[in-house]
């Protein structure tokens, strides 16, 4: 069979994996030849090989052994490198065109544009924090009955936003003033279908109310009602601190106000609360864009941002905007202190995704991923550790049982590199090919 053959008629293989269909109608890949890093956080193992039906890894071990069926295509692989799909562990979606964010922008075509961005940069999967449209229930749906072309997505619908506080989108978060209130809209994103509880907890530097304690319990409350995990945004240690006693499940940024002490750490330890993610490019971004950054003569960044978004960036005027703020000294202190945090958490053994608050202005779509992993090693990970923490990491962190690994039964989301990530992180940009469910899927040029 061709290859063209096969993913001209996806549609009627991913109905025929429905029905059960015979092993002779089954589409089936064989990839091999490969280094395997397979997510789980151990060795690259060379040689490997891997076998796909229907979109599923059935088979993954030494290409010696592999039995590969007469019908598959053969996919070679030699020197090449193999790892699961990246997961990004903090999004915003569909709200963003060039510098501006609105609600109104929240469409299905923008949806699907910034899905395939990520994809195009070897996210095969995200976790969008809190600024959905209920348009993201369907487009799941969508993708979770047949094999996507674009990016997988987890959400949890509109996350909770204190009245007249920090957080969420106009128009698409409703802000909530009592506990009752609160409890109210977990439960409908529940109802819908969320993957997980979203909620702010910030003052923005003391310039806004922030969320009482009692709407914080509320929140995690319900969300443990309804089964779910509650992430938090949060800035201050003190609100680390609260949030953990009150049964948090993750906070999605690091600390950036304090240094943790083993206080905390302890009680994360002992309460399982994890680092969903750090965001180091996020706070990295923030400072970066007030003056020419390297990024923006890097072919690999420019792929993923507008050209309107790069004269933007590019303006010395706009630069000198940025850096002319008042609160622009504070920001690298931000930054190296949410690195300084991050490397604690990680040597205390507590787990953490990799994810990048991209999406709103200045944070593009697919490329904040590889600075993140790239900041995670700068923080003093090893780049293992750092791709695990976008791999098998970030799966089990959002509870998503199919990805994340290169194992049988699971999803055969995977991202072909030219050189070893273990290596030099920034090898997870030498992107050969990206496939989700065993398809190849449009990617970026290293
Ligand atoms: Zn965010």
């Amino acid at each position: 069979m061709k290859l063209k053959s096969i993913f001209g008629h996806l549609a009627m293989g991913a109905a025929l994996a429905l029905t059960g269909a015979s092993a002779a109608s089954a589409e089936t890949i064989a990839v091999t030849n490969f280094t395997l890093i397979d997510g789980r956080g151990g060795a690259a193992v060379p040689n490997s090989s891997m076998i796909i039906t229907d979109g599923r890894i059935i088979w993954v071990g030494p290409a010696s052994q592999a039995r590969t069926p007469p019908d598959a295509v053969v996919v070679d692989l030699t020197g090449k490198f193999v790892t699961p799909g990246f997961i990004d562990t903090h999004i915003h979606l569909g709200n963003t065109h060039d510098l501006v964010q609105k609600e109104e922008f929240f469409t299905r075509e923008n949806v699907e544009k910034d899905l395939s961005t990520y994809a195009a940069y070897g996210f095969t999967s995200v976790a969008i924090m809190g600024t959905d449209k209920d348009l993201i229930f369907s487009v799941r749906k969508q993708q979770r009955a047949s094999r996507p072309t674009m990016a997988r997505l987890y959400t949890s619908g509109q996350g909770i936003v204190f009245h007249g506080g920090y957080g969420g989108v106009p128009g698409i978060n409703t802000p909530v003033a009592t506990p009752r209130e609160a409890a109210a809209v977990v439960d409908a994103q529940a109802a819908k279908g969320a993957d997980y509880i979203k909620f702010w907890l910030d003052d923005e530097l003391h310039s806004m109310p922030k969320m009482p304690p009692q709407i914080s319990q509320a929140v995690i409350d319900a969300a443990h009602r309804n089964g779910l995990k509650a992430f938090a945004h949060i800035f201050y240690l003190e609100d680390a601190r609260r949030l953990t006693d009150q049964g948090i499940d993750g906070f999605v940024h690091s600390v950036r106000d304090a240094d943790i002490d083993p206080a905390l750490l302890r009680d994360m330890k002992a309460k399982g609360t994890v680092q969903v993610a750090a965001t180091l490019s996020r706070e990295a971004a923030m400072f970066a864009y007030g003056r020419h950054a390297p990024q923006l003569d890097d072919p690999f960044f420019r792929q993923s941002t507008s050209p309107e978004t790069l004269r933007q960036l590019d303006s010395p005027e706009r630069q000198k905007q940025v850096s002319s703020a008042p609160v622009f000294p504070e920001l690298p202190k931000f930054f190296e202190r949410a690195k300084a945090n991050f490397k604690k958490l990680a040597d205390a053994g507590l787990p953490f995704g990799a994810g990048t608050d991209s999406g709103p202005p200045g944070r593009v779509a697919g490329y904040s991923g590889h600075w993140e992993m790239e900041l995670m090693v700068a923080a003093g990970v090893t780049p293992a550790q750092a791709l695990h923490a976008a791999t098998g990491g970030a799966a089990k962190i959002l509870g998503a049982q199919d990805i994340g690994t290169l194992e049988r039964a699971k999803w055969a989301d995977f991202v072909v590199l030219d050189a070893d990530p273990l290596q030099n992180i920034l090898n997870t940009r030498k992107i050969s090919a990206v496939y989700i469910a065993g398809r190849r899927v449009p990617s970026v040029a290293p």
